[in-house]
């Protein structure tokens, strides 16, 4: 079987094993684990912010980012198909109190006229006030669509202007950075605060972290452990995210080689492809997703009509050739 229906569904490979096994660790709710803090400050530093905060789960990262920028009561603006809309469940209304208004786009992209008419200022007693615009890059749900550095500026010179706060949710900022080259750092330029995901193209089993200013990490710190998410000797979890960042950055090139690979065989045109993830529009993709575990191939549905390939650590270049082959002839 070859899975193609998510980046997270890799395993440990057996450097990262190794990584894992001897890692120094300490208790980190007292902020002792010597291999968590050498992650949080290597990724801080990565994108040029003050501190980063270690964490289970990108939800996680995603939840406690968007409430440090948003009130209850308060808004964040997002596009429509955003994670933090779509597929954290409610979250930042169910704990925060945090509203959403969204602007569409088919490829996930910041829309600055939309957001320009979305946007509300605190008028008192009588509108809800826009806190905080919300950016995923790359996009999920778009198919992997990076979004253009030159619109995030522009966005974040808009913010800037009218004082809203800017969240990105970066679960695969580092595939945006290797599909374009863009540093890093100018992506974390754009953001008040940051959530970036080590359990998606990177490889590592678990792990996501906040990234932003001393005052908002030691604040999520405090809602981290609020929320049930303090853990103790976890330097065995940071220790696979820092071997992930030396060794499994650069080769995403050949994850967005293969989806790009796959594409063609799916009939979807390649050069719309940035990432590795590949959007194919099917009217019977719940009866495709079975004809392609038959073949031996695992894809999944986000929609009715919509199938979902995505590329990874674990698809080789041969299995990508296969997966293209078998799913060439099923379309
Ligand atoms: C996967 C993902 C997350 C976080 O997911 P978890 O499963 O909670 O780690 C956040 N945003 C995007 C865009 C994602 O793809």
């Amino acid at each position: 079987m070859i899975d193609l229906r998510s980046d997270t569904v890799t395993r440990p490979t057996a450097s990262m094993r190794a990584a894992m096994v001897s890692a120094e660790v300490g208790d980190d709710v007292y902020g002792e684990d010597p291999t968590v803090a050498l992650l949080e400050d290597r990724v801080a530093g990565l994108f040029g912010h003050e501190a980063a905060l270690f964490m289970p789960t990108g939800s996680m990262a995603n939840v406690l980012a968007v409430r440090s920028l948003v009130a209850p009561g308060q808004e964040v603006l997002c596009e429509s198909a955003a994670h933090i809309a779509r597929a954290e469940l409610g979250a930042h209304g169910a704990y925060s109190g945090v509203t959403m208004r969204t602007w569409h786009h088919p490829r996930g992209q910041v829309d600055l006229a939309m957001v320009r008419t979305l946007f509300a200022p605190d008028m008192g007693p009588f509108f809800v006030r826009t806190a905080a615009i919300s950016v995923e890059n790359t996009h999920n749900f778009a198919g992997g669509a990076v979004l253009p550095l030159s619109d995030l500026r522009d966005l974040r010179d808009f913010a800037t202007g009218v004082g809203a706060s800017i969240h990105m949710d970066g679960a695969r900022i580092w595939n945006a950075h290797v599909a374009t080259g863009t540093p890093l750092r100018d992506y974390g330029a754009i953001a008040d605060v940051m959530a970036v995901c080590l359990s998606k193209g990177l490889g590592a089993p678990v792990g996501s972290l906040l990234v932003g200013s001393r005052d908002t990490v030691a604040e999520a710190r405090i809602w981290r452990k609020r929320m049930g998410g303090g853990m103790r000797q976890v330097g065995i979890l940071a220790a696979a995210g820092l071997h992930a960042l030396d060794h499994h950055v650069e080769r995403l090139a050949d994850d967005h080689a293969h989806a790009r690979l796959l594409a063609a065989a799916c009939g979807v045109d390649p050069d719309g492809v940035d990432t590795n993830i590949v959007v194919v529009p099917r009217p019977d993709a719940p009866d495709f997703v079975l004809r392609a575990a038959d073949a031996g191939v695992r894809v999944a549905t986000v929609g009715p009509t919509t199938v979902r390939l995505v590329t990874h650590l674990g698809v080789t270049r041969a299995d990508a050739e296969v997966a293209a082959g078998l799913l060439a002839g099923l379309v």
